[in-house]
Parts: C-alpha cells; structure tokens; sequence
C-alpha cells in the first residue's frame, strides 16, 4: 500500500474517505484542514488575541504548535498559552511540565492558574469533602477559570483542542439526555449569545478525528501518554465506544453526525435564544451565568 497521493509509504489511513497518506501529505492534509476550518467559521481574525488553553495533552499540544504556525504565516494576531493546574497528584506535575517544554519549543508565553490559589485547595482535598463525581467540580471550577482568566488576560478567542470525536460524543450525550440548552451551545464556535465578559471558544480540530490529531501529535512529538485519574466518566466511555464500533461497521458515520449536527444547529440556537436563553452576572463575583449565583459560586460554598 502506498500513499494515495505520492509513492511513499503511508502513516495514515483515513477512516471515512479510505485514503492513504504518507508523513508530509498527511501534515499537509491536516494543516490545510485546520485553515479551512478557522476560515471557514470565521475562528480568528485580525487583532485578535488567541489563547489556547493547554492541558498538556495530545490535542492541546498540537494546538499550540498549529496556531503558532498560523500565527507565524499571517501575523494577524497575538497567541497565548492558559493552563489551569488543578491539584490531582500522579497527573498534573507531569502535563504541567510538558506544557511548559512546548510552550518554550514554540516560544508562546504560558500562564498557569492553580485551583489552590483560586479556590483555596486543590482537587484532590475538595473530593474528600464532596460526594458529586470530580469531573463535575473539575469541569465548573476549570469552566470558571479558564473565561475568568483568558477574559482579565485579554484574550478575545479562547481556543480548545476538542476534535470532532469529542464533539461526535457530546451531541450524542446531550441527545440521550435531551439536554438541548447544552447542545445550542456546542459547535466549532460556542456562545449563543454575546457578552462582553464571556471569551468566545473556538475549535480549530472539530473536524479532524481523534486518530488524526493523536497520529500528527505524535509524529510531531507533541504525544504525552498519561490520564487523569479521575478520568471515568461512564456515559461518555460507553458513547465513544459505540461511536467507534459504528465507525468500523459504518466508515463516516462520525462526520456523518458532524454535519447533521451543523445543519440543526442554527436551529437549535434560535430556539434557546427565543426561550429567554439571557446571560446575567453572578450576583457573588460578576462572571456571566444563567443563574443569579452562579455555578462557581454555588459549588465553592458548598465545599466550603
Ligand atoms: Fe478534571 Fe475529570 Fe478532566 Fe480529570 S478527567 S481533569 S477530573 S474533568
Ligand atoms: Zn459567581
């Protein structure tokens, strides 16, 4: 077998086209699709000030290298690094550490923000006091932290490096669990409505496949092997598992999904804008929030 497009032999072979490509096909595949997908939805624009926020894993890694050469290529905007370090030991010394060797490999400034100095401990000590499962608290707290942070840093566009197996499971979750308030507000750009304090999210990898990001992170050397411990969030394993079996019986059933998912979503967003979708301020530390107090602040009294 030989890549589709030179002689060479390939590293990849594409799950819904079936083609092969060698290395630097493959590079330039990923690359040029990472482009489209900015230009596409409109992700950056002149002046803009990007921050990707860096967990040191596989897809954010590849991020940071990606942007920057973007950045490089078209001068246009500012790029920055957000890591929250959350406090969960055997985990977070190690990502923290290979965050910090990439951002100095691609000389993009990295700003770390601890659960212990915002929170006043760190995750570890907080599941001892609480009975919800720690991707809940994570998630709140690290949410928080993360639009809190890239807003006081200036970040216009806070860039994640969910790929589209992440969103694949999402919208599939939210339609398991009817949670369409959540779904409006997936997509490659987040946000339904906008507010001044709350950063818009992009997605520069919402169409490429976990494989596809893994496979060019690794090639890139930008691979770091290792997983939360509290990594175990039972419904998302069992959706991506039935997603990847359909993939092997189905090829493009993912992308499939994707772009169903695309077509509905402008729907979607009308809809929950219409049904009073507001954005308030939270009445204890002013972040924008659905509620009156917000979801932070409820939870960092119960912990309390
Ligand atoms: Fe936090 Fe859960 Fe992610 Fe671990 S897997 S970092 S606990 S959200
Ligand atoms: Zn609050």
């Amino acid at each position: 077998m030989a890549c589709n497009n030179c002689s060479t032999r390939p590293v990849i072979t594409l799950s819904n086209s079936n083609i092969s490509l060698c290395r630097e096909c493959f590079f330039r595949y990923f690359e040029r699709k990472v482009g489209r997908t900015i230009t596409k939805h409109e992700m950056i624009r002149k002046g803009d000030h990007v921050g990707v926020a860096l967990s040191g894993g596989k897809d954010s890694s590849a991020l940071v290298h990606i942007l920057n050469k973007v950045q490089k290529r078209s001068g246009t905007f500012q790029l920055s690094a957000l890591l929250i370090d959350e406090g969960i030991s055997g985990y977070r010394a190690k990502t923290k550490a290979f965050a910090k060797r990439v951002c100095k490999r691609e000389d993009v400034p990295l700003v770390i923000v601890e659960y212990k100095k915002e929170y006043g401990s760190k995750l570890d000590r907080m599941l001892k006091k609480s009975g919800s499962s720690p991707c809940t608290i994570c998630g709140v707290l690290r949410r928080y932290s993360l639009n809190k942070h890239a807003h006081d840093l200036g970040f216009s566009k806070l860039a994640t490096g969910h790929n589209l197996d992440d969103e694949a499971q999402s919208v599939l979750m939210n339609f398991f669990k009817n949670n369409m308030d959540i779904q409006a507000r997936l997509g490659p750009v987040t946000g339904i409505v906008s507010n001044p304090d709350f950063v818009p999210r992009i997605k520069p990898f919402y169409l490429l496949t976990e494989k596809e990001v893994a496979t060019y992170s690794y090639l890139k050397g930008l691979l770091l092997v290792a997983e939360c411990p509290y990594h175990k969030e039972a419904l998302r394993e069992d959706v991506r598992n039935l997603l990847n079996d359909f993939e092997r019986q189905y090829p493009g059933s993912k992308h499939g999904l994707i772009n169903a998912f695309l077509r509905l979503l402008p729907l979607l967003k009308n809809e929950v804008k219409e049904s009073g979708g507001s954005v308030k301020n939270c009445i204890r530390c002013g972040q924008p929030s659905a509620r009156t107090l917000c979801k932070c602040c409820e939870l960092v009294e119960l912990l309390k």
